[in-house]
């Protein structure tokens, strides 16, 4: 037996396996049942949504063999009858390949004849607004005075493309996109009978990406299983449709918005290396945006809605002004248009992106520090007292070479900022308790040879903060500071010696943890996880001084700075 698709296999035979649409299908079988038939129907609603569906088991429905009080029999060959070409009276004219005027003409011809096996010749035209002028002409005729034994289902996705005399003549239904809980309860129903092992999440995106079409669902899931053996996951629904993760594109908004030109640029080269389609990328981007924009102006209607990762999109709602919001929707409008013909995409993609960071980046960026993300190259959190420089400036010449300009006042050490970061993560009352326990015993060592200087120096120093495994101490002077730096192995040994523990160590200025400091109680307030960061280097004992630092990099070579130098 030849393959039949999924589609084809579960597509409804009567009106009650029909999923959705339930407004029309009621008013649809009060009508036959009431026998008040009308002799041209319109029906119109985006592609899978059921239309040519709902018009087969429509045009069976009226023609059953053994009506008994206007309800069809189910059991009749009309009724049983799974293929509706197989029906002469039922006849489909699709007039996207069928423009043409005889098409219509040899309907005109033909509608006199009277049915050959049933009650009604029922003509179903799908895309009925793809007819040329002449053959709409020849279909209005026909439409004017209709033969008793005639019925017209014409279907359409764009009803605006119709003479309103055709419209006028119709009664017009309007399908509504088939919502997510149905597309799901429908699939989960399917890969249970064929076997599908699917897990539930890749259901609800299967769901989400077909926007309402049912056909487009099933066919996706027909598609999916051809593909694995295995349970299919969320990720085989990205790669077949060349999409990119939630998660990924999260992530690449993520650096976007924050700035982090480094993880921007890694994460558009990720995406080009396993081939993943950029106009894709881009629409996926503007969906995501669009509910950024609803979240921040309409947030209960938001919240009402069935959205998929409502955290993140508030999150960045958060963090963004409404003009922003407009502006990256305006770009990323043109870029889809744009990317669509070009031979080029990653490179106009990423042209797009950087093109931000050289305008006004700091004004994407509401009053509140950059977000120190996870793994390994991080952008510098900036200060919130600090006027409205951002950290990091790019500035792309006519030449198109970049240039990253570190802020002149910035005193700490990248590696120190991981280290503060990954010490207020998991910092406790408790640890920082335990860790003043060391104070007590430093005068043991003043004249111990070893850690005399060590416990020098940490005497003159305050715990900030401390978790199980990090300290981070503060000094009243630069100083001090540079003494610590020098000292710090031994210094982290005295405190090993003292409590048994190997702690990483932090040491700033009291000025500098100020600056510091309302960034994390900013986030601590928010309920924000403050993740840990990879820890790449030992502290240094030099500070950092910008302007030694390798500016220039080259922008497709992507041979960037590291910034931790
Ligand atoms: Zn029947």
């Amino acid at each position: 037996m030849a393959y039949k698709s999924l589609y084809r296999k579960y597509r409804p035979q009567t009106f009650k396996e029909v999923y959705g649409q339930e407004y029309i299908v009621k008013t649809l079988c009060n009508a036959i049942e009431s026998g008040k038939i009308s002799h041209a129907y319109l029906f119109n609603g985006t592609r899978g949504t059921g239309k040519t569906t709902i018009a087969k088991i429509f045009a069976k429905t009226v023609n059953c063999l053994d009506m008994k009080d206007n309800k069809s029999c189910g059991k009749c060959l009309v009724c049983k009858c799974e293929n509706t070409e197989e029906i002469p009276d039922i006849i489909e004219i699709d007039a996207a390949s069928n423009n043409g005027v005889d098409e219509i003409r040899e309907l005109k011809n033909k509608i006199k004849l009277m049915p050959v096996m049933c009650k009604y010749k029922v003509y179903i035209i799908d895309e009925v607004h793809m007819l040329s002028t002449g053959a709409f002409n020849a279909l209005l005729k026909t439409l004017e005075e209709p033969p008793e034994h005639v019925i017209f289902i014409l279907a359409t996705t764009e009803p605006q493309k119709l003479p309103i005399t055709i419209i006028s003549r119709c009664q017009r239904f309007d399908f509504k996109k088939i919502s997510i809980e149905k597309i799901i309860e429908r699939l989960e129903y399917i890969s249970q009978k064929e076997k599908i092992k699917i897990s539930k999440e890749a259901l609800a995106e299967i769901a989400k990406i077909s926007d309402g079409a049912m056909r487009d669902a099933i066919g996706l899931l027909d598609q999916l299983s051809s593909y694995t053996n295995k349970e299919i996951e969320i990720n085989d629904i990205y790669e077949l449709k060349g999409s990119i993760s939630n998660e990924q594109m999260f992530k690449l908004v993520n650096s976007y918005i924050t700035g982090d030109i480094e993880k921007l640029l890694e994460q558009i080269e990720f995406i080009y290396n396993n081939g993943k389609s950029f106009y894709l990328l881009v629409e996926d981007m503007l969906m995501l945006f669009r509910n950024v924009l609803v979240s921040k102006k309409a947030e209960k209607y938001f919240d009402s809605k069935e959205i998929a990762n409502k955290q993140d999109i508030k999150e960045i709602s958060k963090r963004l002004d409404y003009k922003n919001i407009e502006n990256i929707i305006n770009k990323l409008e043109d870029l889809s248009k744009n990317i669509k013909n070009s031979n080029y995409p990653r490179v106009l993609f990423e042209v797009t992106m950087l093109a931000d960071f050289s305008e006004n980046i700091e004004k994407k960026i509401v009053s509140k520090p950059i977000k120190v993300v996870k793994e390994e190259k991080i952008i510098i959190s900036k200060p919130i007292e600090k006027e409205k420089k951002p950290a990091l400036e790019i500035k792309i010449d006519s030449d198109n070479n970049v240039t990253f300009e570190l802020e002149d006042d910035r005193k700490l050490d990248i590696s120190k900022k991981i280290l503060i970061n990954n010490t207020i993560a998991k910092a406790s009352n408790v640890c920082k308790k335990k860790v003043n326990e060391i104070y007590k015993e430093l005068d043991k060592f003043i004249i111990d040879k070893k850690y005399k200087n060590a416990a020098t120096i940490l005497k003159d120093s305050i715990v900030a903060a401390a978790s199980e495994d990090h300290i981070l101490l503060n000094y009243k002077y630069d100083s001090m500071v540079e003494e610590n730096d020098k000292e710090i192995n031994n210094i982290v040994g005295l405190i090993k010696k003292i409590l048994d523990i190997k702690y990483k160590l932090v040491a700033i200025t009291e000025e500098e943890w100020k600056k510091e400091r309302p960034h994390y109680l900013e986030l601590k307030k928010n309920n924000k996880v403050i993740e840990l960061i990879e820890e790449k280097e030992e502290i240094k004992t030099d500070k950092v001084n910008s302007n030694d630092s390798n500016d220039y990099v080259d922008l497709f070579g992507i041979d960037l700075i590291e910034m931790e130098e």
